[in-house]
């Protein structure tokens, strides 16, 4: 397990993988506040179309964020999360900026040139590499899609598709939620028990009437149980509620009046 590491390029500051960052033919970043165009409280990398945002800024940002990779918006594939379980693979390289079905919570592919995005703001943001089969995934979860197991179902279609096994995997969660920032009632923790068993108990604490869950190491037992070697886990430390408020937008520390951050991965063509 190793933190991801912090990136400046002009305005832009990113995080990458130490694992992922190895391989030449692979582009990846988790981008953070800084580097777009879009003002007030989305200043300034915002994607999150659902706010009062200016559509061009938005779209501004997209191309900024892609170059970093290479690319540009029109070759942008991304998600239209809603906490769902959906993967959805794509199958050719797109030459308009294209979002997703109605609730696609991750993306997977094995074509060159497709910049693969999700969304984040306190949720996870996983990427997946296949290193063999040249293939990769996005996956959003918050406690939701983590209960959902949306990772497993992801890598499962990967393997399906590409042939992909998991031993020949590296994953990535980004930065999301702690434990001490992520403070549930009773339900979350029930839901992570039903689900994954006593093997989840020593993740989730009480905190007076309240619970606090520990989703990054959950999702890191969850990886493990597919089969992913530890070695090859990247999980990021960072907290978007309880970090820098220069680079990060929460969803629990701001609720609705904020942007949303991408993180963006690209095979090279
Ligand atoms: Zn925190």
């Amino acid at each position: 397990m190793a933190e991801l590491r912090k990136q400046v390029k002009e305005d832009l500051t990113y995080y990458v993988s130490p694992q992922l960052s190895t391989y030449p033919h692979l582009r990846h970043a988790y981008f953070t506040r800084l580097g777009g165009v879009s003002q007030g409280i989305y200043e300034s990398l915002n994607f999150r179309f659902t706010g009062t945002d200016a559509r061009e800024n938005i779209l501004k940002n997209y191309d900024i964020a892609a170059h970093l990779l290479g690319s540009d918006a029109n070759h942008v594939v991304r998600t239209t999360q809603t906490h769902t379980d959906n993967v959805v693979a794509i199958t050719e390289k797109t030459t308009e900026f294209t979002s997703v079905g109605d609730g696609v919570d991750a993306l997977i592919t094995d074509v060159p040139g497709v910049v693969l995005t999700g969304f984040y703001a306190d949720c996870q943001l996983i990427f997946l590499y296949d290193h063999k089969h040249k293939a990769i995934g996005v996956v959003h979860a918050g406690w939701r899609g983590v209960y959902q197991e949306i990772v497993r179902k992801a890598i499962e279609k990967m393997h399906e598709m590409y042939g992909s096994n998991p031993y020949e995997m590296i994953a990535v969660v980004g930065p999301s939620i702690c434990r001490s920032c992520f403070v549930t009632d009773e339900d979350v923790p029930d839901k992570m028990r039903t689900i994954f068993g006593d093997m989840v108990q020593e993740y989730m604490y009480q905190q007076g009437s309240k619970w606090c869950v520990d989703l990054k190491n959950i999702t890191y037992t969850m990886l493990l149980r597919t089969g992913i070697p530890a070695i090859n886990i990247d999980i990021s430390n960072l907290c978007p509620c309880c970090g820098d408020k220069a680079l990060w937008w929460s969803h629990r520390r701001l609720g609705e009046d904020r942007g949303v951050h991408a993180g963006m991965i690209m095979l090279a063509e």
